[in-house]
């Protein structure tokens, strides 16, 4: 009997992860490092599982080039916003994605911007490039944790990881908003408040929401003017909850005090974008999940979300 054949979006897929999946199934990587949707689109046909690595769209398109010989659609990373799963689902295929273990690392990454443009350390690095470093003893002067409430949009796996961080850095409050009051905040002291209560009371706004319908611009001009003037804006969630124009203007006019993005609308943001020449913002491309630990641990579980879902066993992370 032929072997069921599982095809893989990017040869940036880790080794360990491709061989589990030759152990048992016939692997196809596409020899490219980022491809492009439509060389995913060519290599798709006739595969039972694809690993999608690097957030190639999965929609109606997609689904019918695959055919009807696909089962199991696996991507490597937490966020889902670029798989269309109800159409995946409605076409009985298993979807999985790779949660939890990539948390801490993102978190990390939410608590080094929010250092980082607290501290001002973008403008200090680009004084000292341009020669103009200033010994003014209130020269560049930024804001501690200490002592300040800390409002997280989004009190899942990465906004608790955040919580759970920070604690011992003498955070006065944490509060946190979302749907709905969580076991997970009450553990953690966190006090579960209104969107708007967090923008008004918040010196740190830290974003972990997926992109939904509902998230998508949900930073924009009227949620910036309601957040404090020295409040420090973080995204580690989805560039699109921020409306970017509005972002700049805020960071521009001082409405907010500065902000650090691990996400943006584009991604990647041109190099000549404005964004990127701000003292008051801290950028970085997408780096979240980055770690060499992480992104190994993602690379398996995604696999062995393929080899159970092929196997007809629950997957690890199902969605
Ligand atoms: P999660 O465990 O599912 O948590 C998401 C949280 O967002 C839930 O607590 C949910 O609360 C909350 N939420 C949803 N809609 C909301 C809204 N409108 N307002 C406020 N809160 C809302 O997900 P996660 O693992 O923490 O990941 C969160 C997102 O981070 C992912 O979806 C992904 O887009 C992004 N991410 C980014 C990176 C990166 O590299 N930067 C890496 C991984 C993930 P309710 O239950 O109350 O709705």
């Amino acid at each position: 009997m032929s072997k069921l054949r599982v095809l893989i979006t990017s040869n940036k897929y880790f080794d360990t992860a491709i061989k589990l999946l030759q152990e048992k199934f016939d692997v196809t990587v596409i020899q490219s490092s980022y491809p492009s949707q439509e060389e995913v689109l060519q290599a798709l046909p006739d595969h039972d599982a694809v690993v999608i690595v690097g957030h190639q769209t999965v929609n109606t398109e997609f689904l019918n080039i695959a055919g009807s010989k696909l089962k199991v659609v696996s991507t490597v990373s937490a966020g889902y916003d670029h798989l269309d799963v109800p159409e995946i689902k409605k076409r009985g295929i298993k979807v999985g994605h790779t949660p939890e273990v990539l948390s801490i690392a993102v978190a990390e990454i939410a608590i080094l911007l929010t250092l980082n443009a607290a501290r001002r350390i973008h403008e200090g690095q680009q004084k000292l490039e341009e020669g103009k470093v200033n010994t003014n003893f209130q020269w560049l002067l930024g804001y501690e944790l200490r002592g300040s409430t800390v409002g997280i949009v989004g009190l899942g796996s990465i906004g608790q990881a955040v919580v759970k961080r920070l604690k011992c850095f003498d955070v006065e409050r944490f509060v946190y908003t979302g749907h709905s009051r969580k076991k997970a905040g009450d553990d953690l002291g966190a006090i579960f408040v209104s969107l708007d209560e967090l923008l008004e009371q918040s010196d740190f706004i830290i974003v972990a929401v997926p992109l939904t319908n509902e998230t998508r611009g949900l930073f924009n001009e009227s949620t910036f003017q309601k957040m404090k003037k020295n409040a420090v804006f973080v995204n580690v969630g989805r560039g699109q909850t921020v409306i970017t124009d509005d972002l700049v203007k805020a960071l521009k006019n001082k409405t907010i005090f500065a902000a650090g993005l691990d996400v943006t609308d584009p991604e990647p943001l041109p190099p000549d974008h404005e964004l990127l020449q701000l003292p008051n913002a801290v950028v970085i491309p997408h780096l979240g999940s980055a770690t060499i630990k992480t992104r190994m641990d993602m690379s398996i579980i995604a696999a062995q979300n393929v080899i159970n879902g092929l196997e007809g066993k629950p997957l690890i992370y199902p969605l």
